[in-house]
């Protein structure tokens, strides 16, 4: 059996490994360099709190992989548990956290919920006056995702995938209903496709004559130095009612990000990856808002700007799209997390025409004519 990979991200590299190590012939067509779509400009984010069972069911199987990733792939990803802690102002927010706890719990999380105070001993410079609740799991955390990329393309390449980069896909074939190979550069045959191109997903699915709700839409983060540095053991923490966030990097610095106001479609050959001045000064002062750290003195170190590719209701899509093409696409804000389960629910599509790992009958991409169970915990 061949298979061929468009995109050389996280989830299409986590799916060559995992082909490639049942004995799979697996070609990676990546029209850039790996890493170099979303995945390379993601803040890392590792967490089991999200408000859908599925989501927390891909983040546990997922959790299995990262807890071993440097046993298993040789590289030290710099997976750090420092949490992730979501605040909440308004009343609602603070009783939807309430419920998500206990569902997360169900699915065997450790998240808690916790008063103000509470939170504040996770981070210290909480402004615990702005907020009503959070919820908080020790288990969370972010790693380097440009390490990861590294470590799943080399144990690809090691049990035996073909990884081609500077080689974009342009044609997708079919013989009948069924997808059988694409051209990048020259026809290639497979057994089967899959479509790994986060982004530019939507793009990719129509060369193969169908039709994916993925959309692209610019995210930006900016490293800065604090004005009071932020504790290395700070958890990565979500204002969700403001849509800001921050975590800690080294030495006092740390990551802030966020999305406010208006989120137009973006084109992903097109958009601006520099930030604008304005909009850093206005995600630090959001950031001050939530905690003390970040005062007028805090001065801005870089930013940049990637993707998500969002679906409309946050979850991914992960199905055999037609005979011959299985999606793994609209990841939204969550593809790094949920790359390793993937990875092995591409894997049991392909092999067994099946998944079992976790049940993803809810990520067909014809559930969105129904109501839909809408992911909230989006950072
Ligand atoms: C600012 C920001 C912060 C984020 N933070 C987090 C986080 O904390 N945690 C988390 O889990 N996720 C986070 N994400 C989301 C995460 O980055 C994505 O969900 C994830 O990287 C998706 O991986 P992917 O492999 O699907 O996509 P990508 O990494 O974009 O890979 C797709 C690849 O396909 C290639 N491609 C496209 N078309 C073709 C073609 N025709 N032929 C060949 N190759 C093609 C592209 O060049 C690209 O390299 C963040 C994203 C951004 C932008």
């Amino acid at each position: 059996m061949h298979v061929v990979v468009i995109g050389g991200g996280i989830i299409g590299l986590a799916s060559a490994y995992e082909l490639a190590e049942r004995g799979v012939r697996v070609t990676v067509l990546e029209k850039g360099s790996l890493g170099g779509g979303s995945t390379g400009r993601s803040a890392g984010g590792i967490r089991g709190q999200f408000s859908t069972p599925v989501n927390v069911e891909l983040s546990r199987a997922s959790f299995v992989i990262w807890d071993r990733f440097e046993e298993t792939f040789g590289v030290d990803i710099a997976h750090r548990r420092v949490g992730y802690l979501f605040l909440a102002r308004e009343p609602e927010t603070a009783d939807r956290l309430r419920e998500t706890v206990a569902m997360q719990n169900a699915h065997g999380t450790s998240s808690e919920y916790l008063d103000p105070e509470a939170a504040r001993e996770h981070c210290d410079g909480l402004r615990t006056e702005a907020f009503l609740g959070a919820s908080y799991s020790p288990e969370d955390g972010f790693a380097d995702p440009n390490l990861a990329v590294q470590g799943y393309a080399r144990a690809a390449r090691e049990a035996g995938a073909e990884i081609r980069t500077k080689t974009a896909v342009e044609g997708v074939h079919r013989d009948g209903g069924r997808v059988i190979g694409v051209t990048a550069g020259g026809r290639i045959d497979a057994d089967y496709v899959v479509n790994a191109a986060g982004a530019w997903a939507r793009r990719v699915g129509k060369l193969a004559g169908v039709e994916l709700p993925v959309t692209p839409k610019r995210r930006r983060m900016v490293i800065v130095d604090p004005e009071e540095p932020v504790p290395e053991t700070d958890p990565l923490t979500v204002d969700l009612d403001v849509g800001s966030y921050f975590r800690p990097e080294r030495e006092g610095a740390a990551l802030v990000g966020g999305q406010f106001g208006a989120d137009p479609a973006a084109d992903p050959e097109r958009y601006r990856k520099g930030i604008e001045t304005d909009w850093a000064a206005g995600v630090v002062e959001r950031a001050g808002e939530m905690a003390r750290y970040f005062g007028p003195e805090t001065r801005i170190k870089r930013g940049w700007a990637g993707l998500y590719a969002v679906t409309p209701d946050n979850h991914p899509i992960i199905e055999e799209t037609v005979p011959g093409l299985v999606s793994a696409v609209g990841f939204s804000g969550h593809g790094f997390m949920h790359a390793p389960a993937t990875g092995k629910l591409v894997t049991e599509l392909i092999r067994e025409g099946e998944a079992s790992l976790v049940d993803i009958g809810s990520l067909k991409s014809d559930r969105f004519g129904d109501e839909r169970s809408e992911e909230r915990n989006v950072v």
